[in-house]
């Protein structure tokens, strides 16, 4: 066994997300994963208890938004799954930024029963800057439905935290021709003219494209159709040592033995991680979960999310070795310094 996997056992490890600190290298901050799927890029930063903030920019939503890490600021929608401060710090921070770099009022959407709090805290900080946060918040319930855009709905689903709490779904809606009309070819004209007449000549034909389950336990998640038919599903994952599911029953979260009770319901394409402990090592939770699907049906595909997250390190004492050699335009004036 060579010295990285004796240290990858053991979950006690200094945790190092970005892959290796065997330099004394420290991570850039915040390491940043990306994934790239046949749908979309999945990016964003989930350590447990620390921040989670999850975006897809061709969606152009943001589940959770952490500390609002600089990237998702461009996303128009936030889509809050509980309050808790891991979850939700940055969001007064991403309101007002938006503001500032010129874009649209960003949209929160919320579980209904966090949405005056989050008002109030919104207000508050608009109070602290002279100025109110201009913003959109939507209270949702579970199964409430929200268009971001044409054709794509966003669906609340239930989930079980220790506070308020809802998953999404991202729903690709499209009007299809009805089957029995559809195979007999007729011309446009005769279309529109049953149209005209009032006849309903097509059908919804709901695509779950990816689900978002946030904080949770498991029956109440994992088991819903939407979640379980998503092409991708971004599912938390807390725990993984055997001796942690106390814990996990305590907090309200999954540990890995909920996870691979739920794999052989699951239909989705790919499943991605979040939300591991801080005391786990990332790479040694992986190999747990892998060794204990091993011979499964390879579907889902699973994939930790910070096991893709960025590697750049500097090393202190040492300038990193993406800095420029010498700074633009030759000498140094001794102004580039922040106050
Ligand atoms: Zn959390
Ligand atoms: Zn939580």
């Amino acid at each position: 066994m060579v010295a990285d996997d004796t240290d990858s056992e053991n979950p006690k490890a200094p945790r190092n997300l970005t892959g290796g600190n065997d330099k004394g290298g420290m991570p850039l901050l915040p390491p940043l994963a990306c994934i790239k799927t046949p749908y979309f890029h999945i990016l964003g930063y989930s350590v447990a208890g620390e921040e989670t903030a999850v975006q897809i920019p061709e969606l152009n939503v943001v589940f959770d938004i952490g500390k609002c890490p600089r990237p998702v600021l461009t996303s128009d929608f936030c889509l809050l799954t509980h309050g808790h401060m891991d979850h939700s710090g940055g969001l007064a921070y991403y309101l007002s930024q938006r503001f500032f770099q010129g874009m649209c009022p960003g949209t929160v959407l919320c579980p209904r029963p966090i949405a005056d709090a989050v008002t109030a805290m919104i207000e508050a900080f608009g109070r602290l800057e002279g100025k109110a946060i201009a913003h959109r918040l939507i209270p949702m319930s579970s199964g409430d439905e929200f268009e971001l855009r044409k054709g794509l709905i966003v669906r609340a689903f239930p989930t079980c935290h220790t506070v308020p709490s809802l998953g999404y779904t991202l729903i690709d809606r499209r009007e299809k021709l009805r089957p029995d009309l559809a195979v007999q070819q007729l011309p446009g004209h005769v279309l529109r003219d049953m149209k005209a007449r009032g006849e309903k000549i097509t059908y919804t034909l709901d695509i779950p494209l990816v689900s978002y389950t946030g904080d949770t336990t498991l029956p109440e998640t994992l088991f819903h159709p939407d979640v379980r038919q998503a092409r991708v599903l971004i599912s938390e994952c807390t725990f993984f040592d055997p001796n942690h599911r106390r814990r996990a029953t305590v907090g309200k979260h999954l540990h890995v033995q909920d996870l691979i009770e739920a794999l052989p319901q699951l239909e989705n394409e790919l499943l991605i991680i979040t939300h591991v402990s801080r005391r786990t090592y990332v790479n040694w939770a992986e190999k747990t979960l892998r060794r204990a699907i091993s011979g499964s049906p390879p579907k889902p595909q699973i994939e930790f999310l910070m096991a893709h997250a960025q590697k750049l390190q500097v090393i202190p004492g040492s300038a990193a070795d993406f800095a420029p050699a010498e700074l633009p335009g030759g000498e140094d004036n001794g102004d580039d310094t922040e106050s």
